[in-house]
């Protein structure tokens, strides 16, 4: 069938800009993506949770913190019809400790594993790797502050990236402190960078006020010159903070991982306390950090005044798979193509392909009995591995033409016992 006419109707819809389709050509690496994770986790004992898109505004600007890009400037917030502000979730962490509290997970055991997988939503500049919508797959650990489960969550982190395929792949760690610690650092580099201030860009100069931890993350060249030499967290942070990091450090070792001090690494995100970390893949260009995440034993006294650690990470899912390599694998081609001419063939075409389906076997017809050259050609771009030819003069006789479209062999076969003899054919080879 022929799509005519729309355009004369109307105007051409099309998404929203840095909305995205993923398309059927697509799809294969993002599934393959989706099945490694949940295997992986799974593996590890995580559970999947899942959560609304739509939540209260309120909790992402307690949860993230109103001083970050996120809640100043990215959030899609709107009022629905009882005058409620609601928020199209711009990361997962904040709902999924919502989740947690409200539904007390705790009651059952005090340590919950969870992961989470679907779009976010930020009003960011779209640009190559950086959507409105995107994906994340979200993986958390409630109830502990052990630096055991730090250790624990980026050996999943990374062996999830291994399996997925990734190479080049650089671990960045960072200890952020504590509530206790961390104002002695943030007044320090306050102090630091005011004296540098003219230097900042206008972003960065608000943050000086509000969040001047966040300076160390601005891309802007002339932000980085300026932080140039700036304290590091790492030399502020207190007793326990340290400690804690170094037995992070210590059973990352003992999983055979190897990282990188990065004292810069601050993260987004208010709520992060102690370890924070990052990997970043050498096969990414700008936007090459391929997640992050970390510890915030804060983000539940923000939400829900109770005192409990967490840790997570979220991997952007565009990024991943724009990773991978193309094509081989991901797209799924059929098995089988019935290529018939005449009415009869066309309804054993139409037998045998249904009965395929069932078996669970990805199975083709042409619907409309075109001609045997023009079902070839499509069997052909469509990519079937083999086709069933039913010529006028073989169906007569009872018999097909099986032809491997890889190694471009042919054989007849009787169509007794067809079904039977393809099962053979596609799955046994
Ligand atoms: P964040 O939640 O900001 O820590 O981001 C975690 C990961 O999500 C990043 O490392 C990216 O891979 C991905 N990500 C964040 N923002 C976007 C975006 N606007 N578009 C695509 N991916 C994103």
């Amino acid at each position: 069938m022929e799509v005519r006419g729309i355009k004369d109707r109307m105007t051409e819809i099309k998404a929203i800009r840095g909305f995205n389709d993923i398309l059927p050509g697509e799809i294969g690496k993002w599934q393959f993506v989706e099945n490694t994770a949940r295997e992986v986790f799974e593996g590890f004992g995580f559970s999947e949770i899942r959560i609304p898109i739509l939540e209260r505004t309120e909790l992402f600007a307690r949860g993230i913190g109103e001083a970050t890009d996120i809640v100043e400037k990215e959030m899609y917030t709107f009022t629905d019809r009882s005058g409620n502000s609601l928020t199209l979730r711009p990361e997962a962490t904040a709902s999924m400790a919502r989740a947690y509290l409200e539904h007390q997970l705790h009651s059952f055991d005090p340590v919950a594993k969870l992961y989470c997988i679907g779009p976010m939503f930020r009003y960011e500049r779209p640009q190559k790797g950086r959507y409105r919508q995107f994906y994340q797959i979200d993986a958390e650990v409630f109830g502990v502050d052990n630096p055991m489960v730090d250790a624990e969550v980026i050996h999943m982190l990374i062996h999830f990236l291994r399996r997925v395929g990734l190479e080049r792949l650089e671990l960045q760690i960072n200890s952020l402190g504590c509530r206790e610690c961390r104002p002695r650092y943030r007044e320090e580099l306050k102090g630091f960078l005011t004296k540098r201030s003219f230097r900042l860009c206008e972003d960065c100069q608000r943050r000086l006020e509000t969040n001047p931890l966040r300076i160390l993350d601005c891309k802007v060249e002339s932000c980085q010159e300026a932080i140039a030499g700036a304290p590091k967290v790492t030399d502020y942070i207190c007793e326990q903070c340290r400690k804690h990091f170094d037995r992070v450090k210590e059973y990352l070792a003992m999983a055979g991982l190897s990282f990188i001090l990065n004292p810069r690494m601050v993260r987004g995100l208010d709520y992060y306390t102690r370890t924070a970390f990052e990997v970043i893949s050498y096969q990414l260009g700008s936007q090459n950090a391929v997640t992050g995440g970390g510890r915030y034993d804060n983000l539940f006294q923000e939400i829900g005044g109770l005192d409990i650690p967490g840790i997570g990470f979220a991997v952007g899912m565009e990024r991943l798979v724009s990773l991978l390599p193309a094509g081989k694998g991901f797209v799924q081609n059929p098995s089988l193509f019935v290529a018939a001419l005449g009415d009869e063939a066309l309804k054993e075409a139409y037998r045998i392909v249904s009965q395929l389906h069932l078996e669970g076997i990805r199975a083709e017809l042409d619907y409309e009995g075109k001609s045997l050259k023009s079902q070839m050609r499509r069997a052909d771009k469509l990519k079937a591995r083999y086709v069933l030819i039913f010529g006028e003069e073989e169906f007569k006789r009872g018999r097909a033409v099986l032809r491997n479209m890889e190694t471009k062999s042919q054989e007849e076969i009787p169509l007794q016992g067809v079904l039977n003899t393809l099962k053979k054919r596609i799955i046994g080879d």
